[in-house]
């Protein structure tokens, strides 16, 4: 299994980071990308990339934090050879103290970061109650920045942003969001989606699946994700695992 979003340099996992990550291993987990959230925490991430063949990193700044994008001082993260993506960057319109307007030009300088790259985006997308679509917006503005690879991670929207989703040329990864009984939008998204353009990932310490809810979450509990793919789809879960591994694979670059 490929888990497409983890952050496991957060100190959630200061007293047992190796047990976790071996235990990743041990279930199955053959390949990780390890996200960064802001300057301070991608240089974290890459660290820890740099420890284990099997963990990649996505370096970037999270629209929590686009109010200091310091994007001049990434290059050297954005060159590591370990570094395949950037991410996650975007757009968060939930309860975020930080003017649209700046979270739109981090993320424009971002995107162009990536395509100077030639590295796909990781992207966080959120909408509030009742102040714009962030995932309409973020769509918009790939459009307009000529960007057409990447994912769309912990996806939470409906069937036409799915569609427009695809046209853009970009996956759509599910978390542990796949598996709560009130999901249930979601689960239609996802057995509208060829499953060639759908990715597994954690998003882990949040979001546990309904299985192992109100814990920490880990990449272990990745096949909780695919387990309830496979279901969604019908097809067996090693079909899952093996289409998601290849998507995620080919995407991102990793052998
Ligand atoms: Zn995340």
């Amino acid at each position: 299994m490929f888990d497409t979003h983890v952050h496991l340099h957060f100190s959630n996992y200061d007293s047992d980071r190796e047990e976790v990550i071996l235990r990743s291993k041990e279930k199955g987990v053959d390949y990780l990308i390890d996200v960064g959230i802001n300057l301070e925490d991608s240089r974290e991430a890459l660290k820890l990339a740099q420890r284990y063949s099997f963990i990649h990193t996505a370096v970037g700044v999270h629209p929590h934090y686009a109010n200091e994008d310091r994007i001049e001082e990434f290059g050297g993260l954005v060159r590591d050879k370990k570094t395949v993506a950037i991410g996650e960057v975007g757009l968060d319109y939930f309860k975020n103290p930080i003017a649209k307007e700046t979270q739109e030009r981090t993320f424009r300088k971002f995107i162009r970061l990536a395509k100077d790259n030639h590295l796909p985006l990781i992207i966080h997308s959120r909408s509030g109650r009742d102040n714009g679509n962030a995932y309409l917006d973020a769509l918009e503005i790939l459009e307009q920045e000529e960007a057409s690879q990447g994912v769309f991670h912990c996806f939470g929207g409906d069937k036409e942003v799915a569609r427009r989703v695809l046209n853009q040329g970009f996956f759509i990864s599910f978390t542990g969001n796949l598996t709560f009984p009130n999901a249930q939008k979601t689960r239609e998204v996802a057995s509208f989606l060829p499953l060639n353009k759908i990715l597994l990932e954690t998003d882990c310490p949040f979001l546990a699946p309904q299985q192992k809810r109100g814990r920490r979450n880990e990449p272990a509990y990745v096949r909780y994700v695919a387990e309830a793919l496979a279901e969604i789809k019908n097809v067996s879960f090693e079909e899952v695992v093996r289409i998601t591994t290849e998507n995620a694979k080919g995407l991102f670059g990793v052998k």
